[in-house]
């Protein structure tokens, strides 16, 4: 991991802010500090964050619809930190382009845990495949972090590639919820079902000619999914 990332955190609470500041800076991460979703934006295009750690509820609006607009033009991590704490919240702001999820009151050493997790995006997953990977019209360059279906650039968000690499390595493979879970998101989320549901969506979308009839990431009712390619 690249110790000198900087982040952007926006959150208008300060006691908050200034917590997570602190305990991010003395594990070498920089901090760019926002309040509003205004300044956020101007922050988001000046200084090139490596990844985001958001709240929800903000004094000029909805953290979503910010997630939104980053999704827009970036793939970088997006990691929320509310005090929602419903499954429907979670799943609206997951479904919504955020990569993860944690809810306050939180500890700050699992706070850590998810941000190292989450920029942990150029460790390679799959050490069984190749440089380059191939199924149906879709092509994976290992090398380049890039994927192409029909030879278009697919935009994958840091997760979608790491779920995509890890069904991708054990082909034909039935691969249980917590594997699946352990492997993207870490040890944190091994009973968050509904990320792996929101997120094989996702790969569904992006990558099958038709989601209601998958051919390549396959349901495996109650177990987990499977790959096939
Ligand atoms: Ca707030």
């Amino acid at each position: 991991m690249n110790k000198s990332s900087r982040i952007l955190l926006i959150e208008d609470e300060v006691q908050i802010r200034r917590f997570v500041r602190q305990a991010l800076e003395e594990e070498g991460y920089s901090i760019v500090e926002s309040d509003t979703m205004h300044k956020a934006l101007e922050h988001l295009q000046e200084t090139a964050p490596a990844m985001i750690i958001l709240d929800l509820g903000l004094p000029d609006g909805d953290g979503v619809d910010f997630i939104r607009s980053v999704r827009l033009h970036t793939d970088m991590p997006v990691l929320v930190l509310s005090a929602r704490s419903s499954e429907a919240e979670k799943i609206h702001a997951l479904d919504n382009g955020a990569d993860d999820y944690l809810t306050k009151p939180f500890a700050i050493g699992e706070l850590l845990a998810r941000v190292r997790a989450l920029l942990r995006r150029n460790k390679t997953d799959a050490p069984n495949l190749e440089a380059s990977y191939r199924f149906g019209e879709i092509e994976v360059d290992l090398a380049h972090r890039q994927v192409t279906r029909n030879n278009a650039i697919v935009h994958l968000t840091p997760i979608e590639h790491r779920l995509l690499l890890t069904m991708l390595s054990n082909p034909g493979k039935v691969l249980t919820y917590r594997h699946l879970l352990r492997a993207v998101w870490g040890n944190a989320h091994a009973e968050s079902n509904h990320y792996l549901r929101i997120y094989v969506g996702r790969l569904r979308q992006k990558l099958e000619d038709d989601t209601t009839q998958p051919k390549h990431f396959l349901t495996e009712t109650g177990i987990g999914y499977r790959f096939q390619p």
